[in-house]
Parts: structure tokens; sequence; C-alpha cells
């Protein structure tokens, strides 16, 4: 070959590379580190719900535009077909894992690692409900939430002990609402809320002691309700104790000891509707034993829909019929409730919950925490912690999420150039 024929092959090959690579031409710098294309982007809070391309530079979001340049990114993603949200965020999850013998989610093997569970299901924000108190919350700091990826949040435990189950969880004397807003203003932002579960005894106490702190420190109390003997009144939880912005999880639970918010006549209760007027905010917390189609189909089509869908992430509820936070906003799709909302439950509704404006959303200028999800068609089926199923036609899989910028679960490789081509060992 000729001289000059062999360079414009060598061109050709080296143009072809650089196309199929999406790089930037020669000799300019990128100004974004990537850029996810093509896809279907719910941003609720933004009031975005269209094709669009999202731009990321280091750790926070560029740009949300149609049309950004390819050429203009380190690195290009086609998310063409699918759906771009916000990193989703769960709010009811139980991450401080540990050793500790007889110690159930409160540094107890009942409680997971967050990052086995979070990215590969888009979620970037795991909040651990109760699985410290004031006591253990430095523990679970150190061990935990100084280690994960995932960024994770806490919900203190009004009992000092934390989430160790048994008799620990019963000692009124170990919930101190004032040594709990202690540690509450120690770590503003990352302790956002206090729990209260489990205990079954005739008092008020664990409510009103938790609402005590959460008013001292203007966090929202989460209560897992019931097992009182003798039974406490549901009706004044929601419209006497809690205060707007408070939370009751596990909605659409039927549990002996709580009253289930869909009455026998399949109606939602004239209170719950009182309750959600007044800004009591209603959470799916799914977990092992919480979550009934019996309530949520006909809650549903009564237009009950949860505030926010959480999944109670625990050994028991994960290989079970909750498996992970898409499997269970895809129960509430197939129920009817639609994309966009469920999106919203899981991004900007949390985020305000949890009093964190900064997550849930792809601002520009927001932390780049994106999850790229693939609606699914098909024929699918969902279980409840009866036992009981539901069958569908639409599921979420998460195909990528990024985390402060970084991709940290890449399914089938969409932001990856082939082997063939990638430079990089
Ligand atoms: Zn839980």
């Amino acid at each position: 070959m000729e001289r000059r024929s062999l360079h414009i092959a060598l061109c050709a090959v080296f143009l072809l590379i650089a196309c199929s690579l999406q790089l930037p031409a020669a000799g300019q710098n990128p100004e974004f580190d990537l850029v996810i294309r093509n896809g279907h982007v719910i941003d609720p809070k933004n009031g975005v719900n269209a094709v669009m391309d999202v731009a990321v530079s280091g750790a926070k979001i560029a740009r949300v535009a149609a049309g950004i340049d390819p050429a203009l990114a380190k690195r290009v993603a086609d998310a063409t077909g699918l759906y771009v949200v916000p990193g989703l965020i769960d709010i009811h999850a139980h991450v401080f894992y540990g050793t500790d013998k007889d110690s159930y989610l409160s540094n107890g093997d009942s409680a997971v690692p967050p990052d086995n569970h979070s990215f590969r299901s888009g979620q970037t924000t795991l909040v651990d409900v109760g699985g410290a108190g004031w006591r253990d919350f430095p523990r679970f700091k150190e061990q935990v939430i100084d280690r994960a990826r995932t960024r994770v949040l806490s919900f203190l435990n009004i009992v000092g002990s934390g989430m160790k189950g048994g008799p620990i969880e019963q000692n009124l004397a170990d919930m101190d609402a004032r040594l709990t807003a202690m540690r509450i203003r120690q770590h503003p932002g990352v302790i956002v809320g206090i729990k209260v579960a489990h205990y079954n005894g005739p008092e008020w106490d664990p409510i009103t002691r938790a609402v005590a702190a959460g008013r001292e420190t203007n966090v929202p109390v989460m209560v897992d309700f019931g097992g009182h003997t003798p039974p406490l009144s549901l009706e004044d939880l929601l419209l006497k104790h809690l205060r707007p912005g408070d939370i009751l999880t596990h909605t659409y639970a039927q549990v002996a000891g709580r009253i289930p918010i869909v009455d026998e006549k399949g109606q939602v209760r004239p209170y719950v509707l009182e309750a959600r007027k007044r800004g009591i905010i209603f959470d799916a917390g799914h977990g092992g034993g919480s979550f009934l189609f019996s309530q949520a189909v006909p809650a549903m089509k009564l237009g009950f829909t949860p505030d926010v869908i959480s999944t109670d992430l625990h050994t028991g509820s994960m290989n079970t019929g909750m498996k992970d936070i898409l499997n269970t906003m895809s129960k509430f799709l197939n129920m009817g409730m639609p994309l966009h909302d469920v999106i919203k439950a899981n991004s900007s509704k949390a985020a305000e919950v949890i009093k964190r404006s900064d997550l849930g959303h792809l601002s520009a200028g927001a932390e780049a925490d994106i999850a790229v999800l693939n609606l699914r068609r098909g024929k699918f089926g969902f279980i409840d912690t009866a036992g009981g199923k539901l069958a569908g036609d639409q599921k979420l899989e998460c195909e990528l999420t990024v985390k402060g910028g970084q991709v940290v679960w890449d399914l089938n490789g969409m932001s990856r150039p082939l082997w063939t081509e990638n430079r990089k060992p």
C-alpha cells in the first residue's frame, strides 16, 4: 500500500474507533464526564417528564436538556427506551449489620450491608430506621455509615439501645427524649428522624417522648404501630399524637394488634383520610409481614396511594415477597399508580419527608445521583407477605446507577466501550 493511502486508512480506522467510543475530538477539552443520552427523564421536583439528556461534571449534575452534544462528554451512555430518574431513596431499611448475638437489627445479623442491596436497585440513599438508638449510634456511624458507598442516614430509635428485640425494646426507662435530641443535634442531616417500634405495653410514652424529641430537633417521627395490650387507638395516633410530617409505616399491613386502614367493607377508614389531609405521611414499609394485597388493592382503587414506597429491607424480607425496592415499586405500578407518581414517592417526596431537599432531584448543581430504569413488559407475578400473588405486566429493572458522579452499577455495560475498543486494561 502506498504511503498516502495507508495514512488515509489509518485515519479512517482511528475515526471509526473515536466515533464508536463517542470520545471528544482531539484537542477538545470535554466539558462533561458523563452524558446519559436520549432517556425519558422523570424529575418530579423540576417538573421534567420528557426525553432529555443528563450531563454530569465531577460529582454534580451539570445540565438536563435536549440535544446535549455528545462530543462534549468523556463518556456517553445511550438510554434510548429507558427512564432516567433521581437516585432512589428508601426511607425504611435496616442496615446496622453486625455480629452481636441476639441483637436483631441493631448490630445484628438480621440487618444487611447497604452496598449489597442499594445500587443494583437504583438506590443511592438508604435510611436505617431504628437500628441504632442514642447509645449505639456512634458505633453504627463508624461501622456502617462511614464505610458504605451508599449514603446511609438514620432514624434514631427512641430506645437508647436501639432495635435489639426482646425486653430491651420494652424498657421505658431507656426511652429518653432529651438524650435522643442531644444525639440528633450532634449529627444534623445524618440523623433525620426518630423511630418508634415494637413496644407492646399499654402506654403512649414511647410515642409522646419521640414526638417531644422530634419537636425539639425539627425531625419527623416514624411509627411502626401495633401489638399493644390492650390495643391503642390508630385514630388517636394519627389525629392526636402525631404531627403533620410524622410517618405511619406499614400502611397496608393487617397484623394482630393493629387496626388495618381498610375496614371490613373495603373502605379506607374516615380518620385515615382525615390524617392524610392533616399531613400525616403514609409509608408502604413492605417488610416481611406488613404488606397485603387485601389492604393495598382496595386502598389503591379508592386512590389511597402511599406517599413514600419503602422496603423495610432486612433478612426476613429480602428473599420473600418484598425482594427489593424496584419489585416493591412495581407492585404499585401494577395496581394502577402512574410511573411518575411511583418515581416521585421514591425521590422528591422521600427527600421532602426526611427534610433533605438537596436530594431526590436532578437540578443543575445537585449531587449526581441518578438511576436509569428499564420498564419491562411481560408476564410477571408479585407476592405479598401472606404469600398471595398478584399477576402483572410491568416490572422495573435497574440498568445504571450513578452515585456522586461515579457509575456504581451498570447491568449491561451501557456506559462502557466494547472490550475490543477499550483502551484501559
Ligand atoms: Zn422495619
